[in-house]
């Protein structure tokens, strides 16, 4: 077989080996990287269910990174997946109520997005050395909430690296915003914007194209990189935890040799559920790919009509990190079940641009015959947290309890028994004053560490070090800029 490189869901001769498209993210032609075919696994199931999550991981990784080598790829996984995180699993299986919960969230910041932004900057620093490139690596971010964080974690003290993340001040929450600021490590940089985020990340767009100031950074030694949710160093390793929870389950007798599970995951960019579909063409047996979406339910209406429309009102909800109207990843869906014809996807996507909408041919929609999609709206949400709550005692975050609900009605509509991994996104603790509100039925604005108090006695789960740190951390970053301020600030940073 010819060897896996990487090519555009809008130029499908396009060749770029692994490391070259980590480090360029996004194809010149606005298109997504894609492997130029989906590879099977080489080990057994058998023999990956007495692996680790680090030997997993190499074993998955090593079919799509195929330019990195052995050491290299083994290095980047153990930099990444050590005791930053607060299980020695990595990821942890839990059982409640009829399904079994992937806690995805056992990394520095709580949420799913560590899964990826652990390894990203190891395998970035490594592909820049293949490359021969010399300058510092610079990150530049704009972040709503909660991907600022997550990178500022991933980047945090990485040789080679430095990163600047801008928030709009007054725009985040209390705990995030915490979070952010108290961010050690001399690498990382983090400044509010008297702005909203729109206009933070306009103005980070603006210096990415700007040649000006890339060429002002090239004298520094630097160049800029983006850590955003299309590089493929964030979605490759999001197949390893759907390999992993399989071979787990085999593993403990759970499910038989051969037996398919359905996955459901909580889609906002439609890059976790993405990562699922490339793990069932893998080989592992999963059947039905279940999207959950909350009332911003764009994918939900795809998945039914065949018809993606983004011109509807968009919903500030209790699962923020899930308020998108636009799933950047799904273009590699459109991209496979339009046969990997880059003119037809081109097409549609020119469409999402000008008109807002497009439509998948009915050839297409059979390509969509592994999904099903689902939504479950703000109320329903909290109802699911307090059931679970109440008839297990287990303590969903409202991420996690979108795709409970969607999953439980699939099942009444279906009839599909099959056993199902539900992707759980976030640590309750993350969510703390929605949390409680589910559980308890009343709204509280008492001081939110209090709360995590409180959550923790009626959870019985002990309160994360990401939690827990935040109340005594030092504030390292204080500045705050205009939006005319941002470019001079970067310079600042890095001079
Ligand atoms: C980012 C995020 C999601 C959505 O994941 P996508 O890969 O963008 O679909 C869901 N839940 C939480 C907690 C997240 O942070």
């Amino acid at each position: 077989m010819e060897e896996l490189m990487y090519k555009s869901t809008r130029n499908s001769d396009l060749r770029l080996m692994a490391s070259k498209a980590v480090l360029q993210g996004l194809s010149e032609d606005g298109g997504l990287f894609v492997p130029t075919y989906i590879p099977k696994l080489d080990v057994s199931l058998e023999d990956l269910s007495k692996m680790d999550y680090r030997g997993v991981a190499y074993e998955v990784m090593k079919l799509y990174m195929t330019d990195y080598t052995e050491d290299e790829l083994k290095h980047c996984i153990a930099s990444a997946y050590d005791e930053k995180f607060d299980t020695e699993n990595i990821v942890d299986l839990v059982w409640a109520d009829g399904a079994y919960y992937l806690e995805l969230f056992h990394g520095s910041t709580i949420a799913f997005k560590d899964m990826a932004l652990s390894i990203l900057p190891h395998l970035m620093t490594t592909a820049a050395k293949k490359n021969d490139i010399e300058d510092d690596i610079v990150i530049l971010t704009a972040t709503s909430g909660d991907t600022g964080k997550a990178a500022l974690a991933g980047f945090d003290s990485v040789p080679g690296t430095k990163i600047i993340v801008f928030y709009p001040k007054g725009g985040v929450s209390f705990i995030q915003e915490r979070q952010m600021v108290t961010q050690a490590g001399a690498n990382t940089c983090v400044i509010g914007v008297n702005g909203n985020f729109d206009d933070c990340q306009s103005a980070v767009k603006r210096m990415f194209a700007d040649t000006e100031l890339k060429k002002t950074l090239a004298e520094l030694g630097c160049r800029f990189s983006s850590a955003n949710s299309i590089n493929i160093g964030r979605l490759i390793p999001q197949v390893v935890y759907y390999v992993y929870s399989y071979v787990k389950l085999l593993g403990e007798g759970k499910i038989a040799r051969g037996d398919e599970i359905n996955v459901t995951v909580p889609t906002g960019n439609f890059g976790n559920i993405l990562a699922a579909y490339l793990a069932k063409h893998m080989g592992v047996p999963i059947d039905r790919l279940i999207c959950a979406s909350n009332e911003n339910k764009v994918l939900f209406d795809f998945f039914n009509t065949g018809v993606y429309d983004k011109k509807r009102e968009f919903k500030l909800t209790n699962s923020p990190s899930m308020d998108i109207l636009i799933s950047s990843n799904l273009e590699r869906l459109i991209y496979f079940i339009a046969g990997e014809d880059d003119d037809a996807n081109k097409a549609l996507m020119k469409r999402l641009t000008d008109e807002g909408r497009y439509e998948i041919t009915d050839e297409m929609k059979k390509g969509l015959k592994d999904f099903y999609g689902g939504f479950a709206a703000e109320a329903d949400t909290l109802s699911q947290i307090k059931k679970l709550y109440d008839d297990t005692g287990y303590v969903l975050d409202t991420h996690t309890a979108v795709a409970s609900f969607v999953y439980d009605e699939y099942v009444k509509k279906t009839g599909d028994k099959k056993k199902t991994v539900i992707a759980s996104t976030a640590s309750p603790y993350k969510f703390t004053p929605s949390v409680l509100s589910a559980i308890e039925g009343s709204k509280s604005d008492a001081d939110p560490f209090a709360l995590v108090d409180i959550l923790a006695e009626k959870s019985g789960v002990k309160i994360p070090r990401a939690v827990s740190e935040l109340k005594n951390a030092p504030i390292k970053h204080d500045k705050v800029v205009e939006i005319d301020e941002m470019k001079g600030a970067v310079l600042e940073f890095l001079r």
